[in-house]
């Protein structure tokens, strides 16, 4: 699954292109995986603003698909 519409995002420290790697979101107690854009040079984790926002949506929707 792919929260982000990653295309052309770029690490601004690094400026290298970021590609989508999958890391752990914790919501509700529980966590499970999702995919992000990383940076390969410094690590950086793109979290997009659906989840920085606490919305979730995406990731409640996934749950649902359980
Ligand atoms: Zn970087």
């Amino acid at each position: 699954m792919q929260i982000a519409n990653d295309e052309g995002l770029v690490c601004a420290t690094c400026h290298l292109a970021l590609t989508p790697t999958q890391v752990s979101v914790s919501y509700m107690g529980s966590a499970f995986p999702v995919e992000l854009p990383c940076c390969p040079g410094c690590g950086l984790i793109y979290v997009p603003e659906s989840l920085a926002s606490g919305k979730m949506l995406q990731v409640e929707q996934a749950l649902e698909d359980k």
